[in-house]
Formats: structure tokens, C-alpha cells, sequence
């Protein structure tokens, strides 16, 4: 019987089980994917993830995986480029977009110095549950097919956006809507860039995402139909990017096209937002299983790990004080609820892809709520442990 498993091992999954053990929790974190390995997403993480990381004491291990110091902020309306350095607020001064195959493995492994048990190739395929109705622990098949039971006194659902374990707990949805707009990215050496861009024209929103090995993430959002041009461009893609990329954004355009293109161009569109139930007897939800918003604010990855550590506090209540369990839970779904309202209803309008100067004041309004947020992440109760730090 462990304390928690925790399934789905990346930025929640994994920033969640590293909380708990380093509180003296017994806890398994499984993800059915193998890591280090990718996933769908560009990384750019905003100054409240950046605080979390250095609480957590791993932003020195970013640091030295060579994901830059990014540490100015291009804003460029049409052709008119401010850029801006980037301040010390909420203890932190630069910001950074490591690649999520590290960022991920990084999180794991410390999850595992701060004692957590992990297991990869293993698939979660339901829930096991007490006589009334309380979740007791994990059903999952491993690797090579065999069936695996895991019973917990809490189970925790990070397994994402395509959540199954949402559905196997029976959270209900409170609150959705899905994006009219699309996403696609790529990675260029060349670029020769310390700042995170963004580059706003009409129905475009571009940027660039300085990582690892001298390379940029490279991204466009527009609405859906009008990147068809790229999503139906099959094995032309990568020349449909960079068109569109210039003829939208001419300068960043340019920089691309001169620069070396090293990898396929991927992306999604008509994302899914919500805000789930996420707790219930036994069960809990984190990171984009309990709460997604459209990548267009470049926030999953600070959500996930704000997340993580309200998630694991109020387990460790309930842990030690099962009477407060209830309590605890609540806490951890409306603390979370509050902090995400305003930046899921500006998700909502930047989606819909207003005139550029209203897209502007939306974005201005985002940075001063991301401002905000840092600091209340930044004056969090301090952990009773600094897991990976202690661990090192
Ligand atoms: C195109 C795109 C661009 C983005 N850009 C940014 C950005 O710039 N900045 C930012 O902060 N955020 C960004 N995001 C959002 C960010 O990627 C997510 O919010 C973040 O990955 C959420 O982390 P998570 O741990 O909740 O889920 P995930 O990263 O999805 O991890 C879920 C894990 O659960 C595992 N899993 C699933 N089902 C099971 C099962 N049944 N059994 C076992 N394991 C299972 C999966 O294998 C996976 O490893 C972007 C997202 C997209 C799609």
C-alpha cells in the first residue's frame, strides 16, 4: 500500500511526487511513455515557473543543462519592436524554455532523489475502489502486459490533457470551451537570440523561444483555417512554415529562412479548455488533467507546477489528518480555480484573435497578471522540505 501514486510523469506528475516524498510520503509515479522523451509542446515558461523551479531548487540544474538565461522580452506590434530586459521581481531575473525531454527527465529524477519510486512502461487501465465508492488505488498493465495493481490511499491523475484517469474518477467538467485557433512550431539554429519575441500582425501571434544546442523554438498561432496552408501541406511543411512566417511576420521570416531548420514542424489545433473537478474521495487531479488553456499564453508548465505544489500540500493534510481531507481538497480545487480565472478568461479573448491593438492590451494585461502571480508563488509557505536541494 503506497501513500500516493501518482500517474503521468512529467511536469506535474513528477514536480507532484517530488513534493510528497520529500515530505516523507511513500509514493509511485508511472507514465506508459519512456523518458527522456518528448512531447507536444513549445516551452517558453513564464516568470511564476521559473520562481517555482528556484523554490524547488532545480533552477540551477536548468541552468546547467544550458538552457539559456533568457534575459530580455521583445514585444514587435506589426514591424514596431519594444524590447525590454527582463527585472528581478519574485527572487527570479531571467527566464528560460528548456526542452521538454530534459525538462521533464530533470523533474523525474529529482522526484526520485527526494525518494519517490518511478515507473515507466507501465499503462494506468482504470482504478481500483473500496465497497463505498472511494478510489483505493491504480489498475495498469506493464510494458510486457502484464496486469499491475497499485493500491494508494490517494491516487493522482497527471496524465495530461487527453486524461483517462479523469473519466475513470467521473470528474465533472465546470467550465469549457474550445480554442478557434492552431499552433505550429519548429526549431532553428542561427537565430542568434537571448530574448523571448513576440511578434503580433493581424490574426497572427509569432515568437521565438531561445534552447538548448543554440537552437529557437520558432512558433505561429492563428486561427484554425487560416494555417491550413501549413496543416495541409504534408511533406511541404516545413516550406509552408517558413512562407507563412514571412509573408505574416516578414522580419522573423527572413531570420528563419537564413537560419537552419532541424526539425519537422508539429503542432495541434482546436484545443480543448477546462476546468475540471479535481479531487474527490481518494482521487485528485493535476496539471492539464484537472485544468488546460490554449498554449496561446505559454502557461501549461507554470499551471502544472503552482498546481503540483497546492496539490501536494493538501494531500499532506489529509495524509496526516484524514478527517481534513475533504477540507484540504476543497482548498487545493478553489485556490487553484482563483489563480487560474484571470488567465483563462484572457486565454479566451486572445483566442478569438481580436484586432491587434485590442490583442495588445491583452497581452499587457497577461504579463501583469503573470507580474502577480510570480509573487504570490514567490510568498508560498516555505516547503517543510526542499527536496531536490537536500537531495543534492
Ligand atoms: C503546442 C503546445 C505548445 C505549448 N507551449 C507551452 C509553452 O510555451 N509554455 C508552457 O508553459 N506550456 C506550454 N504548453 C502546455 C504544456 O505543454 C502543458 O500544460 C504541460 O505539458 C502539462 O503537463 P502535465 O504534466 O499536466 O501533462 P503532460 O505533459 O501531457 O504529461 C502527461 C503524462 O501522462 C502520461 N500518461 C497519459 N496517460 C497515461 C496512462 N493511462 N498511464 C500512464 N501514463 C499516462 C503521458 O505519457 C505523459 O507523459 C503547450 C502545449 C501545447 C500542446
Amino acid at each position: 500500500m503506497y501513500d500516493v501514486v501518482v500517474v503521468g510523469t512529467r511536469c506535474a506528475g513528477a514536480a507532484t511526487a517530488m513534493l510528497l516524498a520529500g515530505m516523507g510520503h511513500d509514493v509511485v509515479a508511472v507514465d506508459k511513455a519512456p523518458l527522456p522523451s518528448d512531447t507536444l509542446s513549445t516551452h517558453g515558461i513564464a516568470r511564476g515557473g521559473v520562481v517555482q523551479l528556484s523554490r524547488w531548487g532545480l533552477l540551477d540544474r536548468v541552468l546547467a543543462s544550458r538552457a539559456p538565461a533568457v534575459t530580455y522580452v521583445m514585444f514587435d506590434l506589426q514591424g514596431q519592436a519594444k524590447v525590454r530586459r527582463i527585472k528581478p521581481r519574485a527572487g527570479v531575473d531571467v527566464l528560460v524554455a528548456p526542452r521538454r525531454r530534459l525538462l521533464d527527465s530533470l523533474l523525474a529524477d529529482a522526484a526520485v532523489e527526494s525518494g519517490a519510486e518511478l515507473r515507466t512502461g507501465l499503462t494506468a487501465t482504470g482504478v481500483l475502489r473500496s465497497d463505498d465508492g472511494r478510489v483505493t488505488g491504480v489498475v495498469g498493465l506493464s510494458a510486457n502486459g502484464d496486469r499491475v495493481e497499485l493500491p494508494a490511499r490517494i491516487v493522482v491523475g497527471a496524465d495530461g490533457r487527453r486524461s483517462r484517469m479523469a473519466g475513470y474518477f467521473g470528474a465533472r467538467t465546470l467550465e469549457e470551451f474550445t480554442s478557434p485557433c492552431a499552433v505550429f512550431y519548429t526549431y532553428v539554429t542561427g537565430l542568434g537570440s537571448d530574448t523571448y519575441e513576440f511578434h503580433i500582425a493581424p490574426d497572427t501571434f509569432a515568437g521565438v523561444f531561445p534552447t538548448h544546442d543554440g537552437a529557437a523554438c520558432v512558433w505561429l498561432i492563428r486561427p484554425t483555417p487560416l494555417l491550413d496552408p501549413v496543416r495541409t501541406a504534408g511533406s511541404g511543411r516545413i516550406a509552408a512554415f517558413v512562407d507563412e512566417l514571412e509573408r505574416l511576420v516578414p522580419d522573423l521570416g527572413r531570420r528563419v529562412r537564413a537560419g537552419r531548420i532541424t526539425e519537422r514542424v508539429r503542432g495541434t489545433a482546436d484545443l480543448p479548455n477546462y476546468l475540471r473537478q479535481s479531487h474527490g474521495p481518494g482521487w485528485a487531479l493535476v496539471g492539464d488533467a484537472g485544468y488546460h488553456r490554449d498554449p496561446i499564453t505559454g502557461h501549461g508548465i507554470t499551471d502544472a507546477f503552482r498546481d503540483a505544489e497546492l496539490l501536494a500540500t493538501a494531500i499532506d493534510r489529509s495524509l496526516h489528518e484524514p478527517s481534513v481531507e475533504l477540507a484540504a481538497m476543497t482548498s487545493y480545487q478553489e485556490t487553484r480555480n482563483a489563480m487560474a480565472r484571470e488567465i483563462f478568461d484572457v486565454t479566451r479573448a486572445l483566442t478569438a484573435f481580436p484586432p491587434p491593438d485590442r490583442f495588445v492590451e491583452l497581452q499587457l494585461q497577461l504579463s501583469e497578471a503573470l507580474e502577480r502571480e510570480a509573487d504570490q508563488l514567490a510568498s508560498f509557505p516555505a516547503l517543510s522540505t526542499q527536496p531536490a536541494s537536500s537531495a543534492a
